[in-house]
């Protein structure tokens, strides 16, 4: 046996002990009390406020992300996330009453709540801190044990998370594992309750062969090529001003963004004019804190791999060294472009002319199912079709990834894009089972069920069922 092996096997003991001593903590049932959860939640709150320099420092150190971005789509995200889970914990545990049926008169129905066991978070790197703690947040409001992996690639913040939790709290309860593909391989070999993963559908399908091995519980927070369509009826200014906005946050690092627009050929002049607009009226750049590095040099020869020089209407231009793609705008892009053969994750924008509604809808349907979908428009029968005809994980009308935003609206994806939603309390049902039961009084009892069937006593069971 070769060294490498021999610390292989010893990291995957490390994870099966891991697991064993995070099952044994969650049987000894400390973690089902709803005033454990709410101390824990306050705890983390603590940790994160306390480290809140340190975060901005981390994850500019990664990939130049600025303060002021970091704390609009990471850090005030994740207390609000924090907040909402403290505030409704008692009601969201409580038992849920339904209906009973005159068969089970006088019984009472209802559902229990009850936390899954022990899970494991794995997290995608373009939003690092939230994509991990957002789905630990939903681990511990619904009163699990969890073992995070977050993404490897920004190895600051990786190990930023990885000090804040594990300095802090108990490996029983929470523990954070550091590691690329192999150590995820070994954490994924083991038995878990709940597996919630956030990165692409290629990986996806490894951790749901991982999960189907043990029947594990799983949700799959994954991407795709999300559609925007511009009817020739839209606000087309402040359309373009919503879009660019989004498309270009984070530098286009941003799962739920448009990835290409589809625009009607009357006004897609107009519209390319004002995307030039608002790209320099924003002035996108690491120096005025609304843009960051592309993550690494993987992701930078993937991305300019599939600018087309020729299509090139605004930008097109890169620096390696320094890891940025200015913004850029692709004309008269066809389905057969590189560009349109997977998911762009960088601030690059086909757009694709069309003529008839039927014509754009067509496209997004040769497509997989996406995580985000966006109309612009102010027909009220196009938005009927698109809401009733446009299969998508979340999405928004006149507006660009501002859904997320919104705590009350569950965020995840469908088939390809993923299975399974999170955020407020779609994180608590993630993370929940609910046992369905009926509590019957011993006082009274009907007979019908029992010994000495007939076509009447049938009847009856059917109508009171
Ligand atoms: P990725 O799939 O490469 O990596 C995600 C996680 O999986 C990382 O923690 C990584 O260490 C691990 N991993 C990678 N290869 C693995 C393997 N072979 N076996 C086991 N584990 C492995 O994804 P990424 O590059 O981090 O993120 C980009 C993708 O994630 C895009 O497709 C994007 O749309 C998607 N994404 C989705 C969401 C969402 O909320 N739905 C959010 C962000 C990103």
């Amino acid at each position: 046996m070769n060294t490498q092996q021999m610390n292989e096997d010893a990291f995957e003991l490390k994870m099966q002990q891991l697991v064993k001593s995070q099952r044994e903590y969650f049987n000894s049932n400390v973690t089902r009390s709803v005033e454990f959860r709410i101390e824990q939640l306050k705890k983390l709150k603590k940790i994160i406020v306390e480290h809140e320099n340190e975060m901005h420092e981390a994850i500019y150190k990664d990939f130049s992300k600025s303060k002021f971005e970091n704390q609009l789509i990471e850090y005030y995200p994740l207390l609000d996330e924090i907040e909402i889970a403290i505030k409704n914990v008692k009601k969201w545990a409580q038992h849920k009453s339904v209906k009973t049926n005159l068969l089970n008169f006088p019984g009472k129905s209802y559902l229990v709540p009850e936390p899954l066991g022990v899970s494991l978070v794995i997290g995608a790197w373009n939003l690092p801190y939230n994509l991990s703690l957002t789905p630990l947040i939903g681990s511990m409001v619904a009163g699990n044990t969890t073992i995070l992996k977050p993404s490897e690639l920004p190895t600051n913040t990786s190990s930023l998370m990885a000090k804040m939790i594990n300095e802090n709290f108990d490996s029983n309860y929470l523990h954070v594992v550091e590691g690329a593909i192999p150590e995820t391989t070994a954490l994924l070999k083991q038995r878990y309750d709940k597996i919630f993963f956030t990165g692409s559908p290629m990986v996806g399908k490894i951790v749901n062969k991982a999960a189907a091995e043990h029947l594990t519980n799983v949700t799959l927070e994954l991407g795709g090529k999300n559609p925007s369509i511009f009817t020739k009826d839209c606000a087309l200014k402040m359309s373009v001003k919503r879009m660019i906005w989004a498309r270009f946050i984070n530098s286009g690092q941003f799962c739920i963004t448009a990835d290409y627009a589809l625009v009607h050929k009357d006004i897609k002049e107009e519209f390319l004019k004002l995307a030039v607009q608002e790209i320099e009226k924003n002035n996108f750049s690491v120096e005025n804190s609304n843009f960051v590095q592309i993550i690494n040099e993987r992701n930078f020869d993937r991305v300019t791999k599939l600018i087309d020089q020729n299509k090139v209407y605004y930008g097109g231009t890169f620096d390696r060294e320094k890891r940025i793609i200015h913004p850029t705008i692709l004309n008269n892009v066809s389905l057969k472009d590189a560009v349109m053969q997977e998911e762009i994750f960088g601030p690059v924008l086909p757009v694709i002319e069309y003529e008839t509604l039927d014509e754009a809808f067509e496209i997004i349907k040769s497509f997989e199912k996406p995580l985000a979908a966006y109309l612009f428009s102010d027909s009220n029968a196009t938005k009927e079709r698109f809401l009733n005809e446009i299969p998508f994980g979340s999405g928004a009308i006149n507006d660009c990834v501002m859904q997320i935003s919104n705590p009350n609206l569950p965020f995840g994806g469908v088939g390809h894009s993923g299975m399974g939603r999170y955020h407020g309390k779609y994180s608590f049902e993630c993370f929940s089972h609910f046992k369905g039961v009926l509590d019957k009084p011993t006082a009274i009892e009907t007979n019908l069920k029992y010994y000495g069937y007939s076509e009447k006593r049938m009847k009856i069971m059917k109508l009171l069922s």
